[in-house]
């Protein structure tokens, strides 16, 4: 893999002719990024399409949309952010200053997932540049149409040494890792992370992890029943239930449960129609291989909606599963596919127990009309971050931190919190020649004094 060194080794050297650091510079580029994916928006949806059989609505619901109102938003601010930050100075540094000035690492190494192929390459690119980087780009093998446009889109825009695109597997993905980068940015799941964390731990480099796992939704008693069938129904399937921040299981009070199902059956075919097999916009499972492991959990408890699949085209119908057990293989490991187990619970405190045994979730959703309630369970639980009477959403702003916690994910990105992620935060202090305080030095006399006076 000498040729990746040697990529390597050419962003370094053009990461230090300093361009990549002058904010109108990176202005620029972003400006360009975005030009080229409005002139390329009919390739990436055709992509999409091919990958994941993704419908032009889905796709610029996820894929585009939050990427115009990203790059607008860091655009709008980046001249704020790229500004060291004067803070204050305590008062054993009387006369000085103390600035923050954020610093591109360097070389960044961005390596992503297939579920929202376009999405989750493009969004940590645009901070990685906003913050100064150069970038090398490994999108998923698993899209390779996706990959292919966004090679091709980039190496239009962008010299090598600024942005480039390694398109390949396991084997590029780990050749990549064993390369001194200055920071590592990984999308995936959290078996690999485990991986790429080792790897950076051999060198020291930083590194930020957006990983999985299963995320709970909750639907109390009190909770708008119809508001809830219709945003759960939407965060599940969307993508068929291909999203990392997806509600994996669900658990509602045995009151509502059966009105809760029964509006979410009416969602589904609502969405999907009542054959969602033959609905030409419904997006296919990625492979064999996940329509396999996902079949599997079918034959899990009672199939009470759904449960139709087509092997050919990859199609697995949004299905609610009912009498499902902890033990059972759908819920040892993160779904990731259209099929959403459903329990019942008496009281909130049975939820909030089995959700901390488990490992901490990407993303918790609460459907409910009780603030203490709403208050009780945001509280008790670790997670990544969520929504109260919603699914998603919470990834769809710029103003929040999207990231996980342990298991899900280590850092957070998107909108500041991305430009932060992609920088260091390099303290400096700016000492006055005027004036010098003896105090501190060793031959001060009263020095000792004096400091347990201003240190205390
Ligand atoms: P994955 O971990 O299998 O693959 C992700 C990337 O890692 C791919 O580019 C792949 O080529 C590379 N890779 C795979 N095995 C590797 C290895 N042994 N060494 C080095 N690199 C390797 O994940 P996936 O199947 O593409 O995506 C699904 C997972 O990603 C799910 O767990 C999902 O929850 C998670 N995800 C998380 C987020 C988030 O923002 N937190 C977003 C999307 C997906």
């Amino acid at each position: 893999m000498d040729h990746l060194r040697e990529l390597l080794a050419k962003q370094k050297a053009f990461f230090h002719e300093g361009k990549t650091r002058e904010t109108p510079v990176r202005y620029e580029r972003l400006r360009l990024l975005r030009d080229a994916i409005r002139r390329y928006e009919p390739d990436i949806i055709t992509a999409l399409r091919k990958d994941l059989n993704k419908s032009e609505y889905e796709t610029y619901l996820t894929e585009l949309g939050v990427i115009y109102e990203e790059i607008k938003y860091v655009m709008k601010h980046l001249k704020t952010w790229t500004k060291p930050k004067r803070v204050k100075t305590p008062l054993m540094l009387f006369g000085s200053r103390s600035y923050i000035c954020p610093e591109p690492y360097g070389v960044s190494l961005i390596i992503s997932p297939w579920n929202y192929p376009f999405q989750l390459t493009v969004s940590p690119l645009i901070g990685a540049i906003a913050a100064g980087n150069c970038v090398v780009l490994k999108p998923s093998e698993l899209a390779p149409h996706t990959a292919k446009v966004i090679n091709q889109m980039l190496t239009g825009i962008f010299e090598s040494e600024f942005v480039a695109v390694v398109e390949g597997g396991v084997e590029t993905s780990s050749a990549l890792l064993d390369l001194p980068f200055d920071h590592i940015f990984f999308t995936g799941s959290t078996r690999v992370g485990k991986i790429v964390m080792e790897k950076a731990a051999r060198s020291l480099t930083p590194f930020t992890l957006e990983l999985g796992g299963k995320s709970p939704v909750i639907v109390t008693e009190d909770a708008h029943i119809d508001l809830a069938a219709r945003r759960l129904v939407w965060g599940k399937f969307i993508n068929a239930g291909q999203t990392c921040v997806a509600p994996d299981f669900l658990y509602v009070h045995e009151k509502v449960k059966e009105a809760l199902i029964i509006r979410m059956k009416t969602e589904i075919s609502r969405a999907f129609g009542e054959n969602p097999l033959v609905n030409p916009n419904y997006t296919r499972i990625v492979n064999e291989q996940h329509f396999a492991r996902l079949s599997g959990f079918l034959n899990d408890g009672k199939v009470i909606y759904g449960g139709q699949k087509d092997e050919e085209k990859l199609l697995i119908a949004p299905t609610l599963l009912d009498e499902v057990t902890w033990e059972m293989p759908v819920m040892q490991e993160e779904i990731f596919g259209p099929i959403l187990p459903v329990f019942s619970y008496q009281e909130i405190d049975e939820v909030i127990q089995v959700i901390r045994e488990k490992p901490k979730p990407l993303a918790l959703y609460l459907f409910t009309e009780n603030r203490e309630t709403g208050k009780k369970v945001i509280e008790s639980v670790s997670f990544g971050g969520g929504a109260i009477n919603d699914t998603l959403v919470h990834l769809a702003t710029p103003y929040l931190p999207f990231g996980g916690v342990g298991p899900s994910g280590i850092g957070s990105y998107h909108g500041k919190f991305s430009f932060d992620c992609f920088s260091h935060q390099k303290g400096i202090v700016k000492q006055s020649t005027k004036i010098d305080f003896p105090f501190r030095y060793h031959f001060s006399q009263s020095g000792l004094k004096l400091l347990k006076k201003m240190m205390k």
